[in-house]
């Protein structure tokens, strides 16, 4: 029986610190090794790495804290301690005389019943381990992590020729549970499965753009957004991973895919390209820029755009084809087929090219439609893998359009005539097999994604903002999905429906949904129509229907669990705040940041972030100035461990899991739990500090505006917040109830919405989403 509870990783570069970062957000020991460096700086790069680790701007840790589990040194002074370790995986430089080297130093000092893994992007096992022991063999498998590792999912796992399916099965167990990966078990073929999806379908993307004429903006808005592709569509990703590192890609793919693999098609060289890594335009790492860049802050920092014919650089073009507004909106691919222009024809070539690829991979490279969907949506962020984005245009009509183009039409893809490739037959979600036949989808045991159950489920109650489902087990779930999952009056109402529905019919209710980010918050366009028509009783109308949805939460007589993972910002996190227990994905980000748009948090936010000091401090006043200073400066955690410190993450209650897939199946478990005894806990009344502290918080930010850290308005908002944390112009010690101190969040939230200051910080938002700063 395999286990790992120590590890090794060799290769302190990118991926290397990535995997050695993870393992420790995994509470593994882990050494990293890397080359000695000159003179007396011997593990140099060991120390780069770490501090990399720890760069604020991406940080792969979930807590600084976690840096003490790595400790590093290098393959010349330290490959004996490998003998200590249950996993070595090495992510030294793609070159295989490097790798089989390492491989058999490793070897001399491993212990028998070590796992050996690389990282490799193209090399083959029975390459890797030519000339190895069978001991060896048997032990060794790659484990192909995504960049950056900390928040990519997948890892596509392989198996060698020789490899004992336990080392598999540990590896993946491991991998799952612990690093928090969705595992897709690849054969060892060329790119495995997401390269070899993801870098024809930028090629396509790339080549029918150039042969097409279309500029940038055009391209991404179509290969982005509109067919729930991240927004880097295929410019910007060139950009984001280096035009010269991608070309290199490009090159290594052409190496090894067979001659007759349509990628070769798209693999050619674009001379504009060839110009632009030999200018030095290399893409966000270059100070030149790439396709795009961002002109310097003389000029505003606006971003601009390489014109491809003058090969300078030009204002970025905001205009997006409405063509993919809608299809973006709506959420369907097939609308961006539906119409006869160059847009529609630009989709239709990617996604004719792309889809009818994927297809022919099964079931050579990959018997399930599943692995190739999986890999495509955990290690691209794709919204929908190919084989959903076929049943979402509809077989059928795809095979048509194939045929009227008389295009080759893979066989898989045949075998789905007048079907779909997934279905749902009775309570069960199905996939078509290479066979014909449909097979349950089924995940392992405590994985579960609320996208494919909701195919299952017709949902108790719904609007445009939210549905409400019976989850069974006496459990109910409510899940939004309006855009970026903003809250509005449906939201709420819809909620507190539900709170009361379940209140007489479940034990439980979790709160969830599998989008990119749990709430954004309050939806600010909504709050600026109530700016922009003066319609202040409709907006302390709307702020009271949220505090009595989130207090109808905190008291009903179910527990209430939350799941949330990405984003939970503002109002999103102020739904957080009022429930029983809150089961939070590992990399997900939660703050009341509404200061940032010269707002307060009006949802209930402020005073529980006060229960939460005084239970923690025991001092009402230092209560207050806590919850000033964090809501204050409108701070986020990056992750549930940054959020403990700023009382946003209860030791005693909460939890995270490194897995999103297990999110849901913890909170059920939880709620059911918590059902067995359950009594909502009553918050009495505050003792405020009152008049005395709130003119000391004033005077803070008179100093703070007066060395110029504080606008204005900063000011105006700050004493807002001091006004609800201290109970404002009262005596000290005046007691407020719950209800009297969310008063003072609507008050306050209503005074700032009235200034002009606040609306411009709001408009800015909606423009550029980023805060006003002056
Ligand atoms: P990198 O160039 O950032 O880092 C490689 C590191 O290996 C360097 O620090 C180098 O000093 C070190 N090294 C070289 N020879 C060594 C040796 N003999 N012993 C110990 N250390 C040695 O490379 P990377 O991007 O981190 O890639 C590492 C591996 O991961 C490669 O196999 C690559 O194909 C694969 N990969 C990369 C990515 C990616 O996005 N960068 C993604 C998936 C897989």
């Amino acid at each position: 029986m395999y286990r790992i509870e120590k590890a090794a990783v060799i290769g302190a570069g990118t991926m290397g610190l990535g995997i050695a970062g993870q393992l420790a957000n995994a509470n593994i020991d882990v050494l990293l090794l890397d080359l000695p460096g000159a003179g007396m700086q011997r593990n140099a790069m060991g120390e780069r790495a770490l501090e990399r680790l720890v760069d604020k701007r991406q940080p792969g840790l979930l807590h600084a804290d976690l840096l003490q589990r790595i400790s590093i040194g290098n393959i010349e002074d330290d490959m004996p301690r490998l003998a200590g370790v249950d996993w070595i995986a090495e992510a030294v430089v793609e070159r295989l005389e490097v790798k089989q080297k390492l491989y058999r130093q490793i070897d001399r000092v491993r212990k028998p019943g070590s796992i050996v893994s690389s990282n490799t992007s193209t090399i083959p096992i029975s390459l890797l381990t030519e000339g190895m022991p069978a001991s060896f063999r048997r032990e060794f498998a790659i484990t192909h992590f995504f960049n950056p590792v900390r928040f990519m999912r997948l890892l596509e796992l392989v198996r060698g020729a020789d490899t004992a399916p336990e080392v598999v099965e540990c590896l993946a167990r491991f991998n799952e549970s612990r690093m928090g990966k969705g595992i897709v078990i690849c054969k060892d073929t060329p790119g495995f499965l997401a390269n070899r999806v993801g870098v024809f379908a930028i090629q396509t993307a790339l080549h029918a753009a150039f042969a097409m004429g279309l500029r940038p903006e055009e391209a991404d808005a179509i290969f982005g957004r509109g067919m729930g592709i991240p927004k880097t569509g295929v410019f910007g990703l060139y950009d984001l991973i280096g035009i010269d590192l991608m070309s290199d890609v490009v090159s290594s793919l052409v190496s090894i895919l067979p001659r007759d693999d349509p990628f070769h098609a798209v693999a050619g060289e674009i001379p504009l390209m060839t110009r632009m890594i030999r200018a030095g335009h290399l893409g966000n790492k270059s100070s030149r820029g790439g396709f795009y860049r961002y002109a310097d802050s003389a000029n505003g920092g606006s971003r601009e755009t390489l014109d491809f014919e003058r090969f300078e650089y030009r204002d970025f073009d905001r205009a997006r084809p409405e063509l993919a507004l809608r299809a973006e909106r709506a959420g369907d691919v097939s609308l961006l087929l539906g119409q006869d222009d160059q847009y529609a024809s630009y989709a239709w070539e990617i996604l004719s090219n792309t889809l009818c690829y994927a297809a022919a991979l099964v079931p050579d490279v990959n018997e399930s439609l599943l692995a190739i969907d999986d890999a495509m949506k955990l290690g691209y962020n794709w919204l929908q893998g190919p084989f959903e984005l076929m049943d979402a245009i509809g077989v059928d009509n795809f095979i048509q359009r194939l045929e009227q183009a008389h295009r080759v039409i893979p066989p898989f893809l045949q075998s789905a005539a007048g079907k779909s490739f997934y279905r749902v037959t009775g309570p069960q979600l199905q996939t078509l097999q290479a066979d014909g036949s449909y097979r349950e989808l089924k995940r392992a045991p405590g994985i579960r994604r609320f996208s494919e159950e909701r195919r299952t489920l017709r949902p108790l109650d719904k609007n445009e903002a939210a549905s409400f489902f019976d989850l069974g087990q006496d459990i109910g779930l409510v899940e939004f999905h309006s855009k970026a999952n903003t809250l509005d009056a449906r939201s709420m109402k819809l909620l507190s429906d539900a709170v009361e529905h379940a209140s007489q019919h479940f034990k439980g209710l979790v709160i969830h949904n599998d989008a990119a980010h749990f709430s954004c918050g309050v939806n600010l366009e909504g709050v600026l129509q109530f700016i922009e028509t003066q319609d202040w009783a409709g907006l302390d109308q709307f702020l009271d229907k949220f505090q009595n949805t989130v207090k109808s939460m905190k008291y009903a007589p179910i527990p209430i669990v939350a799941a949330p993972s990405g984003l939970a910002l503002g109002g999103g996190f102020e739904v957080l705040l009022h429930c029983d227990k809150v089961i939070f994905h590992a990399n997900s980000v939660s703050g009341l940041v509404e200061s940032l748009v010269g707002l307060v948090p009006a949802g209930g936010g402020v005073k529980e972030t006060l229960y939460r000091w005084v239970e923690s401090t025991g001092d009402e006043t230092r209560a207050a100035w806590k919850t000033f200073m964090n809501i204050g400066y409108g701070k986020t955690a990056r992750s549930p461990l940054e959020a403990r410190s700023m009382a946003m993450y209860r030791d005693d209650i909460d939890e995270y899991v490194m897995n999103r897939d297990r999110l849901l199946d913890r909170a059920v478990e939880a709620a059911l739990d918590l059902s067995a005894a359950y009594a909502p806990q009553r918050h009495g009344t505050l003792t405020m500090p009152g008049r005395g502290v709130w003119a000391e918080m004033q005077a803070w930010l008179g100093k703070k505006q007066q060395q110029d850290i504080l606008t204005a308005h900063d000011v105006r908002t700050g004493t807002q917040i001091a006004m609800i944390v201290t109970g404002g112009d009262i005596d000290a010690g005046t007691p407020l109830s719950e209800d009297e101190i969310m008063g003072l969040e609507r008050k306050a939230f209503l005074s700032l919405a009235k200034t002009t200051e606040t609306k411009a910080r709001i408009v800015h938002m909606l423009r550029y989403g980023s805060p006003l700063r002056n």
